[in-house]
């Protein structure tokens, strides 16, 4: 069968990666497959590299992607005119190419569903994002990904449930599959000591670490409060921010250094920008931290740590509330408290062994429940079921 990936970036982040993994695994005796990106952000094209590397064909196009820049009445109508403009071109593209399916990987991406339903092609709508704000759009997006679709495949059930408060109809067509890790690349045997020396980190240092976008909603705010707090207990804590602002937002990381040094606590603090050698990083940390203060849809880094065998402090709310067992694979914080969170960080610094064993429990874990191979089937089982 003949599959047109519609995605809404051209980067290494959560969706990219997951989109990635689906595409490079898919078997290629029965699907074929094609994946559209977009240009209307400065993108580096890290996406469209590891394609081209894993022999994946893409294909960059002008779509309408749902973004928060477009927020206001003349983005609306640069949304507008791009959507219109992409579904029609994206229709012609099914039809010259005998697509049998489409595939869109985020919420954000309308054109894929829009294009299936005038082409008479079944459209799986992957959602992987939960939008709270404004209202009208989260109401008119469940709408759109409930009407337009075939079938939904929620990445949580934080997703799922999101999507079904806001339109019952929705239940009866989503699936919760669970992202997936590779358990070989992310693994206990990555080396992270050459990292923490590069790093400057001693060996009996605890090194806390965020990965991610840098984003107000991604909590690297709350850990820069916390830090203050841990260090009026345990000395021998560092902390490091992995993974750098989107192109809008540049501003956000100087405003995040400023307040660091405003606390003190520049000295403890890593910046470490954005890596392609996250297993490396994560072998190198000794606890993860995913302080985000709106729900994650998933939190494809827990999974990355876990499998590295590294435990993790996450908020409690979201896909982390069902990826993190409390006090088996890590600890579970309220959002928004950096108290809570310099609580569990000391709570970790004092215990090695406990969190060695959250680690190991971890790594089984995502063997257990997150791998590629189920991930795979599981989506070709959805793909099978529409057509
Ligand atoms: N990531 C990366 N390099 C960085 C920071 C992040 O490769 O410097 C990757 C990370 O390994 C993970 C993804 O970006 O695969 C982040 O996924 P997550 O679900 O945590 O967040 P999202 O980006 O989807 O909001």
């Amino acid at each position: 069968m003949k599959v047109l990936f519609v995605h809404s970036s051209d980067e290494l982040y959560g969706s990219d990666v997951s989109l990635l993994e689906l595409v490079r695994r898919l078997p290629r005796r029965s699907v074929e497959p094609l994946v559209v990106l977009p240009t209307d952000m400065p993108y580096k094209g890290d996406l469209r590299q590891a394609l081209s590397e894993a022999g994946v064909p893409y294909l960059r196009m002008d779509i309408g992607v749902l973004r928060r820049v477009y927020m206001n009445p003349f983005g609306l109508m640069k949304f507008s005119y791009r959507l219109v403009r992409s579904t029609v071109a994206l229709r012609r593209l099914i039809k010259r190419e005998g697509f049998n399916l489409v595939h869109s990987n985020t919420g954000a991406v309308w054109g894929g569903g829009l294009a299936a339903r005038w082409a008479g092609v079944p459209h799986v709508w992957h959602v992987r994002e939960i939008v709270e704000k404004p209202e009208a759009l989260s109401h008119l997006m469940a709408w759109q990904v409930v009407t337009f679709s075939s079938r939904i495949i929620a990445i949580s059930g934080a997703v799922a449930n999101h999507i079904t408060d806001l339109n019952p109809h929705g239940s009866e067509k989503i699936s919760v599959i669970p992202n997936a890790v590779d358990t070989e690349r992310f693994s206990p045997a990555v080396v992270g000591s050459d990292l923490r020396q590069e790093w400057g980190i001693a060996p009996d240092e605890m090194l806390v670490g965020v990965v991610g976008r840098v984003h107000p909603w991604k909590g690297q705010d709350m850990l820069i409060e916390a830090m203050p707090l841990v260090l009026k207990r345990v000395d021998k804590v560092r902390l490091v921010i992995v993974g750098d602002v989107t192109p809008d937002r540049v501003s956000l990381r100087e405003n995040l250094k400023r307040r660091a040094e405003e606390l003190g606590i520049s000295g403890r603090l890593i910046w470490a920008g954005y890596r392609e050698d996250i297993p490396k990083v994560m072998a190198a940390l000794d606890v993860l931290a995913v302080p985000s203060t709106s729900p994650e849809p998933f939190g494809r880094t827990i999974l990355e740590a876990a499998a590295c065998g590294t435990p993790v402090i996450a908020t409690a709310h979201g896909g982390p509330l069902e990826i993190v067992k409390e006090g088996v694979t890590g600890l579970l914080v309220p959002p928004k408290d950096p108290a809570a969170l310099a609580v569990a960080i000391i709570q970790m610094a004092e215990e090695p062994e406990w969190r060695e064993r959250m680690g190991k429990a971890g790594r089984a874990e995502v063997l257990e429940n997150y791998s590629v191979d189920r991930y795979v089937d599981r989506v070709l089982a959805v793909y099978e079921e529409v057509l």
